[in-house]
């Protein structure tokens, strides 16, 4: 059998241990356009900060090619898939054939196109060779840097930065950080935390241009100020990456859409992580939960079936924790809906009492929460989601820290 993978992230290098499991002697080949070894994506903000030397970045033994007996090809990017004749072509012209693919190639960094943008010190937060770059900027001297973005990757810039002395105004076109994860009181609440650490934050603002001579020195605002600045880094989100296939010849939505054994609408392809569309338990339709675990299990799950062994994904639940200094937030679910028809939502606490939930049901199964401090109960809450548990006492009971979920049972 000849296996092919696509992408050496966590969902790749576990479809090829669990493929290895299975199968001593298969051929399994990995193409990335990245050369590192796979490495933990999230620690990559860790490495900028300073808390940890990119040394720490690998998951594995540089050895874990020769480990697994994978074949990788790696620096080059897979430019065009064959479904019909079963071969991705690499941009160098290289054809590789397969009998089954996992398409695990992630999600690429949005850049931002306005006149200035490929100034030096310009960056995004995706890879390691993205901080690599990162960090030459900030040994050489950076005093002002501008994050563009409130999401994830641009609140774990800021942070990092700050935490290097540097000062950091972040530029958000929603009204808080972190709008995708939580509502407007605990984004608010999150918003006050980064300010009193230094963040400044402007919201409801963008970019138009950059100004600098080979290294940015300003950004113009669509307000009409101008910000100095001497390091950049884009945090606007990220989209599947999938260029090299072909329109029609898959079903896709944003991502592969995946049955439950993380197979495509093509027998023998197979998608999983940032680039798949799995059922997203809490919204009870396709989604992408675009985050670590996820993708771990989901690489597992799919080398397994790759490999002949069917198992079945329960479905994917996007959450976070994160600790924003003084706060612990935890977030899971749908947590902060666009349409809140057919919702109901509990809330309780704020700024002033320090803590903060907030509890989003659909009928007497919660789909999402939102926790601020006083935490601890988030992984009960997280199980009463994963596991669609109905909630058929008064549901202020759950807004209680001494509740005692046995009486749910
Ligand atoms: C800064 C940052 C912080 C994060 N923090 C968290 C966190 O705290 N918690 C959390 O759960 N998640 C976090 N994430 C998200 C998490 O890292 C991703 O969900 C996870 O890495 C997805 O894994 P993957 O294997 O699907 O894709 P990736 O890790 O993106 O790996 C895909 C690989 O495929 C390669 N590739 C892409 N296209 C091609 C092609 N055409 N040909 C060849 N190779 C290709 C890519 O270069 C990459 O090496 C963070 C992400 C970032 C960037």
């Amino acid at each position: 059998m000849k296996h092919l993978i696509i992408g050496n992230g966590t969902a790749g290098i576990n479809a090829a241990r669990a493929i290895r499991e299975m199968d001593a002697t298969a051929a399994i080949v990995m193409v990335s356009d990245e050369t590192f070894p796979p490495y933990s994506r999230p620690m990559i903000s860790y490495v900028l900060e300073g808390s940890e030397p990119h040394e720490k970045l690998p998951l594995f033994a540089g050895s874990v090619y020769e480990d697994l007996n994978i074949t990788p090809v790696l620096g080059h990017r897979a430019a065009h898939l064959d479904v019909k004749k079963k071969i991705v072509r690499l941009e160098n012209g290289a054809d590789i054939d397969f009998e089954t693919l996992l398409i695990a190639s992630g999600a690429d960094a949005r850049q931002i196109k306005v006149p200035g943008s490929d100034l030096g010190n310009i960056f995004t937060m995706r890879t390691q060779k993205d901080v690599l770059d990162q960090l030459k900027a900030v040994s050489q001297g950076v005093k002002n840097a501008l994050v563009l973005g409130g999401g994830l990757v641009g609140f774990k810039a800021a942070h990092a930065l700050l935490k290097r002395g540097i000062r950091a105004t972040m530029l958000i076109t929603s009204p808080y950080p972190l709008a995708m994860q939580v509502d407007e009181t605990a984004g608010k609440m999150i918003l006050k935390e980064l300010e009193t650490h230094g963040l400044t934050v402007k919201v409801g603002v963008s970019v138009t241009a950059f100004d600098g001579g080979e290294t940015v020195k300003n950004a113009r605002l669509d307000s009409g100020e101008t910000l100095e600045c001497d390091l950049v880094i884009v945090g606007k989100g990220v989209d599947p990456s999938l260029g090299f296939i072909p329109e029609n010849d898959i079903d896709m939505g944003y991502g592969i859409q995946v049955d439950s054994y993380l197979c495509s609408s093509v027998p023998d392809i197979y998608a999983a992580g940032d680039a798949a569309e799995t059922f997203d338990i809490a919204r009870q339709t396709r989604w992408i939960n675009a985050i670590w675990p996820e993708a771990a299990i989901q690489g597992r799950i799919a080398g397994f079936n790759m490999a002949g062994r069917k198992v079945s994904y329960p479905g994917s639940l996007g959450r976070n924790v994160m600790r924003i200094y003084g706060l612990d937030v935890m977030t899971m679910g749908l947590a902060n809906p666009e349409n809140t028809k057919d919702l109901e939502i509990i809330q309780a606490g704020d700024e002033n009492a320090g803590a903060y939930r907030r509890l989003v049901f659909s009928g007497d199964i919660l789909v999402g929460a939102v926790l601020i401090n006083q935490i601890e109960q988030g992984g009960i809450l997280r199980a009463m989601i994963e596991n669609r548990v109905p909630v058929r006492i008064p549901k202020k009971y759950l807004m209680s820290l001494n509740f005692n979920y046995s009486r749910l049972l």
